[in-house]
């Protein structure tokens, strides 16, 4: 932080400040701008409230200069072990795809899917159990019972599953059949379900609030990791803004921003991330192309009779073709399929 003097302090009542500061455990250093003094101090300076330095007498304000406190950014990526997908690791040369149902509505909807998407070459298999309605009158998910359905579908066809955990009092279960937690744009900020599923040690997919910037989707991140799992990925599924031909508005340049700043996996949602089954190909190939290390991706044998998200889902023919096109693009960034 920057301490700005009052105008009207000498040396010595700086030199006061600074053996003030020394015994907070902080090293000050004065300099000048034009008539002023300012002291930059440094050390334990993230620990002490500026009110406290405000309310010195020779101190006029207080300027942060560096963010809140993050745990030092490790080096190079990380990538997520995935235990059931015999050798997944999401954040290595691999793209990941996740692909399902929005949600689980019957068996044979999720074993149609679960068949045809693992024939396809999709690594993991998606599908919402509990579901995050904003309509409370709207089908809310099949519950226990579509987590059942889940794990036969990773029995028979041997894809990881990845699946929505609401609640903290829904954790025992999910964690039951899941193979991945995944938080929801809509409780990116439920600190105490971060908390609980980092506890749980297993790999959380953690999805951008949908009004939460890059620093608060990184410091969600820190709630999982400090409470004891180092594997989270993140995920981009677009942001609210003015704009209405998309649902949402995929923020794609923050794919390559999560990459400088931190060292977690980060893979894209273009299915809640336009809202339109017809950008979903697209949005997939720049998500690629743009350094995304997997997709999340919604597939419906049946898209016009889905209890949740018809509209942008791709049915099974269209998910061929997607992964086929994939290939190409992944390769041209130096990434597989
Ligand atoms: C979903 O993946 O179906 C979903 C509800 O996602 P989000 O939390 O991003 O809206
Ligand atoms: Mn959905």
């Amino acid at each position: 932080v920057i301490l700005v003097l009052n105008r009207e302090t000498t040396t010595t009542q700086a030199d006061a400040v600074v053996a003030a500061l020394a015994e907070l455990g902080c090293t000050g250093r004065t300099f000048r701008s034009g008539a002023r003094l300012l002291i930059e101090a440094s050390g334990a300076e993230a620990s002490i409230d500026s009110a406290v330095l405000e309310a010195w007498s020779a101190v006029e304000r207080v300027i942060p200069v560096s963010d809140e406190p993050h745990r030092p950014v490790p080096a190079g990526q990380q990538t997520v072990p995935v235990e059931w997908a015999g050798g997944l690791q999401i954040g290595d040369r691999r793209i990941a795809v996740i692909a399902g149902p929005c949600s689980v509505e019957d068996e044979t909807q999720i074993m149609a899917v679960a068949d045809a998407v693992a024939a396809a070459g999709a690594t993991a298999l998606r599908g919402g159990a509990f579901k995050p309605r904003t309509n409370p009158y709207s089908f809310q998910g099949l519950g226990p019972y579509g987590l059942e359905l889940l794990s036969a579908a990773r029995e028979r066809t041997g894809l990881a599953i990845v699946t929505e955990v609401m609640s903290t009092d829904h954790i025992d279960v999910v964690l039951e059949h899941a193979d991945v937690l995944q938080i929801g744009t809509r409780n990116m900020h439920n600190f105490a379900l971060l908390s609980a599923v980092g506890a749980s040690g297993k790999p959380v997919l953690l999805k951008r609030g949908w009004s939460a910037s890059l620093d608060e989707l990184l410091h969600a991140a820190e709630y999982v990791v400090q409470a004891g799992s180092e594997h989270v990925v993140l995920c981009e599924r677009g942001i609210r803004t003015f704009e209405s031909y998309v649902r949402n508005t995929l923020a794609l340049g923050i794919v390559p921003a999560v990459k400088q700043q931190s060292h977690w996996p980060i893979i894209v949602d273009p299915s809640q991330g336009t809202g339109n089954a017809r950008f979903v190909a697209d949005m997939s190939k720049a998500a690629i192309a743009c350094g995304a290390d997997g997709l999340l991706i919604e597939v419906h044998p049946e898209p016009a009779r889905a209890l949740t998200d018809g509209d942008q889902s791709l049915d099974i023919p269209q998910f061929q073709t997607l992964m086929r096109d994939l290939a190409g693009v992944a390769e041209a960034v130096g990434r597989s399929i």
